[in-house]
C-alpha cells in the first residue's frame, strides 16, 4: 500500500495563469482540462488507493505539442506526470498529493502511422489502446504479442514505460522485446527520433531501452516501431487440475518439447483465486470441478494451419495431458472445444485485477524468482504471510513461465483497509526479505511507481541507485518528469 504521509521533494513550481495561457496557446481548449470534475480520472489510480493533484490535464495532438509543453514546464520548473491508460498498479501516472504542475496524457496521439506486414513492424503513436494494436496487427494476418488483462484500455506509450509482461512473455519476452524503435520527448523538451525499424543496429547505447521502463522518468514516448509475429493457425487451450506448483514447473518443462516449442501461455491458478473470480465476475463459469488446491491455464499455438488428417495442437495435447496424468501431475483436465470455451477460460484468468477489486482491501506483491524456486517461494511466503496475520486469505497466481508470481492476499473477513495496512510493513518485509534470499525480484513486471519507492532503495544495492540517479539527473537536472517516482532523488 503507498505510504502517500512521506512524499520526496519534488518541484513545486506554480502553473500561473500566464502559464496556463501559453499551455492553452500550444494545444488549444480541447487539450486542456483544468475543472476538478473533468481532473479526477487522470489524478486517481486505477485501484482507487491514491488521489493526487495536478493544476491542469494537458492532451497534446501530436509529438511537436508535446515538445512544446514540456519545454514551457522545463524552463518554468514545472513537474510533469506522464499518463497513458492510467491502468499501471504502482500508482507511477498518479500525481502526488503535493503534485503542483501537469499530468501529461498522451491519449489523443492514437493513430496506426504504419503497417509493414512484409517487414513485420508497425509504427504507432503513443496513445494507441493495446487491444487495437492486437486487432490492428490481426487485420494484416499478423500477430502483436502482448496480451494482459488491461489490454482494453491501456496505452502502448504506458505499457513501453513499464516494460509490461503478461500471458505472452515466456514466448516473446517482455514488451521491451517487441520494440525496434522508439520517438521520445527529453525532459528539455528536445525530440529524440530513434523510430529506426531495424533488426540489428550497434551504433552505441542503446539508447531506447533507457526509456522502457523507466516509468516516465526520463522522457515521455510518443511513437514506437513494434515488431510483428505471423498469427496463430492452430491453437489449444487446456485448464488443468494439478497436483501442486511444483508439478506445475515440471509440466511446463516437458511442454516445451511436447509441443514443438509452441507453448505460449502457461497461466498458474489458485483455487481461491478462481473462485474468487467465478464470485465476482457475471457470466465465468468453472471450466472443471476437481478438487485441487491448483490449476493451470495452458495454451499452445502454432503458426501453422493443422493440415487435413495430421496431428494438430490439440491432439498433440491430449497426448502430452495423459503422459502427465499417467506421471501424476495433472490430476484432470480439459481442452477447449470451441472459442467460447477458450474465451471463458481466459476471461477467469483476465479477471482476476477486477474481481479483486469487488472483494474489498487486499495485498499484493508482483514478485519473482527462477521458474524452478517458484514452489519454494509460495510454500514459505505463505507461511510467513499467515503466521504474521493468520485470518488473512491468500489467492496466489501468477505467470509461471516468466517465474512471475502475484502473491496476493485478500483481506481477512469483515476487516477495514485501515486495520489491514497496520498488518502491511510487517508481510511486506517478511514476502520481500524472502524474495532477496532467493535471488530474486521485488517487482517482476508492474515497477515501482509511488508504491515500491522504499522498497527499492531498501534492497537495491548502493552502486544500482547511485547509477539510476546519475542516469535521471543527466537526462532531467531540475527532476520535472515525473518526480518522486521510482527513485528518490
Ligand atoms: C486488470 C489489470 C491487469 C493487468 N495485468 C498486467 C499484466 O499482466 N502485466 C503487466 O505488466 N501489467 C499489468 N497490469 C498493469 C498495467 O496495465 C500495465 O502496467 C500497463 O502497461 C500500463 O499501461 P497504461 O497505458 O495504463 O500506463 P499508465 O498507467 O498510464 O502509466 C504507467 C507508467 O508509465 C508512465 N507513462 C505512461 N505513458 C507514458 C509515455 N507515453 N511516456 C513515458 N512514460 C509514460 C506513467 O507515468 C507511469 O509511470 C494490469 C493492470 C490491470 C488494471
Amino acid at each position: 500500500m503507498p505510504d502517500t504521509a512521506l512524499p520526496p521533494t519534488i518541484p513545486t513550481a506554480p502553473v500561473t495563469p500566464a502559464i496556463l495561457e501559453s499551455l492553452r496557446a500550444i494545444v488549444g481548449d480541447k487539450g486542456l482540462i483544468a475543472d476538478d470534475q473533468g481532473k479526477q480520472p487522470f489524478v486517481t489510480d486505477w485501484r482507487g488507493s491514491i488521489v493526487g493533484n495536478a493544476a491542469v490535464v494537458v492532451r497534446p495532438a501530436n509529438v511537436e505539442e508535446v515538445s512544446k509543453v514540456v519545454k514551457l514546464c522545463h524552463d518554468n520548473g514545472i513537474a510533469i506526470v506522464p499518463q497513458a491508460g492510467n491502468t499501471g498498479l504502482m500508482g507511477g501516472a498518479t500525481p502526488w498529493p503535493s503534485h503542483t504542475g501537469i499530468v501529461l496524457s498522451v491519449g489523443r496521439m492514437n493513430k496506426v502511422l504504419n503497417v509493414d506486414p512484409v517487414g513485420y513492424s508497425m509504427t504507432v503513436e503513443a496513445g494507441c489502446v493495446l487491444q487495437t494494436l492486437q486487432e490492428t496487427a490481426a487485420s494484416h494476418d499478423r500477430f502483436f504479442p502482448l496480451f494482459l488483462g488491461a489490454q482494453g484500455s491501456c496505452m502502448i506509450g504506458g505499457n513501453l514505460s513499464t516494460n509490461a509482461g503478461g500471458v505472452q512473455v515466456l514466448r516473446y519476452g517482455n514488451a521491451r522485446n517487441l520494440v525496434m524503435g522508439l520517438e521520445v520527448v527529453l525532459p528539455n523538451g528536445d525530440i529524440w527520433n530513434g523510430l529506426r525499424a531495424l533488426k540489428k543496429d550497434n551504433t552505441g547505447y542503446d539508447l531506447k531501452h533507457l526509456f522502457m521502463g523507466a516509468e516516465g522518468t526520463l522522457g515521455i514516448i510518443t511513437k514506437a516501431v513494434l515488431k510483428l509475429w505471423p498469427a496463430a493457425k492452430d491453437v489449444a487451450t487446456a485448464w488443468l487440475a494439478i497436483r501442486d506448483p511444483q508439478a506445475a514447473i515440471e509440466i511446463l518443462s516437458e511442454a516445451h518439447g511436447a509441443s514443438e516449442d509452441n507453448v505460449g501461455s502457461c497461466e498458474l491458478m489458485s483455487r481461491t483465486c478462481t473462485d474468487m473470480v467465478l464470485r465476482n465476475i457475471p457470466g465465468t463459469q468453472d471450466p472443471l470441478k476437481a478438487d485441487t488446491e491448483w490449476f493451470l491455464l495452458l495454451e499452445w499455438t502454432s503458426a501453422r494451419p493443422k493440415a487435413e488428417g495430421a496431428e494438430g495442437m490439440a491432439e498433440k495435447m491430449e497426448q502430452f495431458l495423459a503422459d502427465q496424468m499417467e506421471a501424476g501431475r495433472v490430476i484432470d483436465a480439459v481442452i477447449a472445444q470451441s472459442e467460447a470455451q477458450a474465451r471463458n477460460m481466459w476471461v477467469i484468468r483476465e479477471s482476476v485485477a477486477p474481481a479483486s477489486r469487488a472483494e474489498g482491501p487486499g495485498l499484493s506483491y508482483d514478485i519473482s524468482v527462477s521458474i524452478s524456486k517458484v514452489p519454494e517461494f509460495i510454500e514459505r511466503g505463505l507461511k510467513a504471510a499467515l503466521d504474521i496475520l493468520p485470518s488473512i486469505r491468500p489467492y496466489p497466481l501468477g505467470h509461471i513461465g516468466d517465474g512471475n508470481i502475484h502473491f496476493s492476499f485478500m483481506g481477512p473477513k469483515g476487516m477495514d483497509r485501515e486495520t489491514l495496512k497496520q498488518y502491511s510493513p510487517a508481510i511486506t518485509r517478511a514476502v520481500n526479505d524472502l524474495v532477496t534470499s532467493l535471488d530474486g525480484s521485488i517487482s517482476a513486471e508492474h515497477g515501482i511507481g509511488i508504491d515500491k519507492l522504499d522498497e527499492l532503495s531498501h534492497y537495491r544495492s548502493r552502486i544500482e541507485l547511485d547509477t539510476m540517479r546519475t542516469i535521471k539527473r543527466a537526462l532531467d537536472p531540475k527532476n520535472i518528469m515525473n518526480p518522486g517516482k521510482v527513485l528518490r532523488i
